[in-house]
């Protein structure tokens, strides 16, 4: 409960006013609405370490309202989001007058072609899915579950894939973008949702708070974060040639690795993980490639449902699943992870 009024404060909402309000769509406007799951091992593995993360959280929460947010924002940088889907960001959420109405836009529209893969922002349990399963939204939807009553909806969807109750990983494909419902284009209606069912907050600044890119974009892993993003940088350290412990927690002896890494490159030595030091910490990967940063990337496909086997090799199988990886996200399928690759696989 105090936790639920934390993030409505550090979100900005004004106390429900808004929430309460819950409108549908509008009208059509340009490309809006107008209005396999992973395998067992890497899934399983990745559920635990997000809920450890998210039981870190709610203690911190808990020991002292605002201040011991605001003092310590930076831990919602904690790695459990995730954008849920690549592409243009094309309508925003609040106020929109599309064809002379006003109404209200309960979240933010991602627009890229039909099949484009769409992701759980958050591990979670599906709650709901099918045709118009929220009040107001329109077409095919779904509704995940990440507990203390925080959801995620994603909308318009051309095709489902997992199940009703189904327990899902960050990062885990759950449907294909579609143009269901009242919609102009194809794209991926994205709504967060506090407090219960409906009541939308502005999706694109909570994951933005937690080091999450809608669309795309770098993200951002602070001290303490956990995940596999943490174990794809560890694994780059390492074949950076810095001895570090790959277990997917990014505590003070991995900050520590990181910090002194950053500085030995020139970067301000924060131990943050962010937009700065992805690039450099990146390499350029095709197949014929071997090592630790191998297995960064096969960590990252993983996530993201492709069932790699982590053993640094960039053989045949490895290239099959980049080149699916990057058709699913609407990217150059050459085979080669360069930084939109990376990009996209860490998001
Ligand atoms: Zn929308």
């Amino acid at each position: 409960m105090l936790w639920q009024v934390a993030v409505a404060r550090w979100e900005g909402r004004h106390d429900g006013a808004v929430s309460a309000a819950a409108h549908g769509e509008g009208t059509p406007d340009m490309r809006t609405d107008t209005d396999h799951p992973a395998d067992s091992e890497h899934g399983g593995l990745s559920r635990r370490t997000v809920l450890l993360g998210l039981s870190g959280g709610l203690a911190l929460a808990g020991t002292g309202l605002g201040p011991a947010l605001s003092a310590s924002a930076a831990t919602l940088l904690n790695g459990r989001w995730c954008s849920p889907a690549r592409g243009r960001l094309s309508s925003a959420y609040g106020w929109r007058t599309l064809n002379g109405v006003r109404a209200w836009h309960a979240g933010w529209d991602v627009a890229n072609p039909v099949g484009t893969a769409v992701y759980a922002a958050a591990a979670g349990t599906v709650v709901r899915r099918g045709w118009n399963v929220v009040g107001g939204r329109t077409g095919n939807g779904i509704v995940v579950s990440h507990g203390s009553g925080v959801y995620t909806y994603y909308g318009h969807l051309n095709a489902f894939r997992v199940g009703n109750g189904a327990s899902v990983s960050a990062g885990q494909r759950i449907a294909d973008m579609g143009a269901t419902g009242n919609v102009t284009g194809p794209h991926l209606h994205f709504e967060v949702q506090i407090g219960g069912i409906g009541k939308d907050v502005n999706p694109r600044t909570h994951l933005t708070n937690r080091g999450a890119v809608l669309g795309g974009g770098w993200p951002t892993l602070d001290p303490e974060a956990r995940g596999q993003r943490v174990k794809a940088m560890q694994f780059l350290l390492r074949q950076r040639g810095r001895s570090i412990t790959v277990d997917g927690y990014h505590g003070s002896q991995s900050t520590a690795t990181l910090k002194a890494w950053q500085r030995a490159v020139k970067l301000v030595g924060d131990g943050q993980a962010g937009p700065k030091t992805w690039p450099v910490l990146d390499y350029v990967l095709r197949q014929g490639h071997g090592g630790d940063h191998v297995r960064a990337l096969q960590t990252l496909l993983n996530k993201h449902s492709a069932g790699l086997l982590v053993d640094g090799d960039f053989g045949g199988v490895t290239n099959t699943a980049v080149k699916s990886f990057q058709g699913l996200n609407n990217l150059v399928k050459d085979g080669e992870a360069g930084p939109i690759t990376w990009q996209a696989a860490l998001s």
